[in-house]
């Protein structure tokens, strides 16, 4: 396992490795690694046969009062669970390598940027979108995964590389959850032991969600209701937004649709949390 901390030995090494029949797989992370990440790894790994991680905690994806001084960062930890994953790299640059002073050039999917996640968290989209762009150009891979958990990222990626043209596959994994049901994250080393316990409100609410589909129920409005009450009896979180969107336009919908996506972001004590869920197919009566 390499590890890399400059763009031109990065760039170097996927040349060297790209040969016919051999993909290279990325997986993009700010580090902080736990199961859900590993689990892309796994992924990467399947579909590819040169993978590398990015390690990168990204400045311009985090606004002015949120957590990127904070954010947790051990590099020596993520190393260490990479190392049973049988990867070829790891791609860990410093900020400066990334972004020169005078940069200038950004990368924004129009709109969708201003959606769910987007409306309480402004630029963090654009962000995302320029340092994913600007991973690519150095890594170039042939397969990138990316996780459900952050769905409206994932969405997002797919339409940049649509819209440019990137020769990339975007695959999207499954949210990776702990034993109560709370999607893993590393903001959720932030919780307190009270804090923890109130957090699987999230998914509890969405559980609520699917059982009412289940149970035929396609009326967003009133779902959305029932939601809402569970979150009532939990105090100390608090609902950002709980929205249901149609997966290829990030659109409102009021009934609902197989494929479509349904998002809750909610502040538990100060610490915000996402999750969501994916319709499937065959689960409407
Ligand atoms: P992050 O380090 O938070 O930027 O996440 C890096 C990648 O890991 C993103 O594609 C996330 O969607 C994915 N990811 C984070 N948490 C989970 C999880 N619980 N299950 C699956 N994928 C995840």
């Amino acid at each position: 396992m390499k590890i890399v901390s400059t763009a031109s030995e990065m760039h170097e090494l996927s040349r060297a490795n790209r040969a016919p029949g051999c993909r290279i797989g990325f997986v993009p992370t700010m580090g902080a690694l736990h199961d859900g990440h590993l689990s892309l790894v796994r992924r990467a790994r399947e579909l590819a046969k040169f993978v590398v991680v990015s390690i990168f905690v990204n400045p311009t994806q985090f606004g002015p009062k949120e957590d990127f001084s904070k954010y947790p960062r051990d590099l020596q930890a993520d190393l260490k669970k990479l190392s049973s994953l049988d990867i070829d790299c790891v791609f860990a640059p410093e900020p400066g390598e990334i972004y020169s002073q005078d940069f200038r050039t950004h990368v924004e999917v129009e709109d969708w940027g201003k959606r769910l996640c987007g409306s309480t968290r402004p630029g963090h989209f654009r962000g995302v979108t320029t340092v994913v762009a600007k991973l690519f150009n150095i890594v170039t891979p042939d397969v990138a995964v990316f996780g459900q958990k952050d769905a409206q990222q994932a969405f997002i990626i797919r339409r940049m590389v649509r819209d440019l043209n990137f020769d990339v596959e975007i695959v999207i994994a499954p949210i990776v959850r702990e034993s109560d049901g709370l999607a893993m994250s590393s903001r959720n080393r932030y919780l307190s032991a009270e804090e923890r316990r109130s957090a699987t409100v999230l998914f509890r609410s969405l559980q609520k969600a699917q059982t009412l589909v289940g149970e035929g129920n396609v009326r967003v409005s009133s779902i959305v209701e029932s939601m809402r009450e569970i979150f009532d009896r939990e105090p100390s979180a608090k609902i950002d937004y709980i929205e249901w969107v149609d997966s290829t336009t990030l659109e409102p919908i009021d009934e609902v649709e197989e494929g479509s996506l349904l998002a809750v972001a909610a502040f538990v004590g100060s610490t915000r949390l996402i999750d969501n869920w994916i319709v499937p197919a065959m689960s409407r009566h």
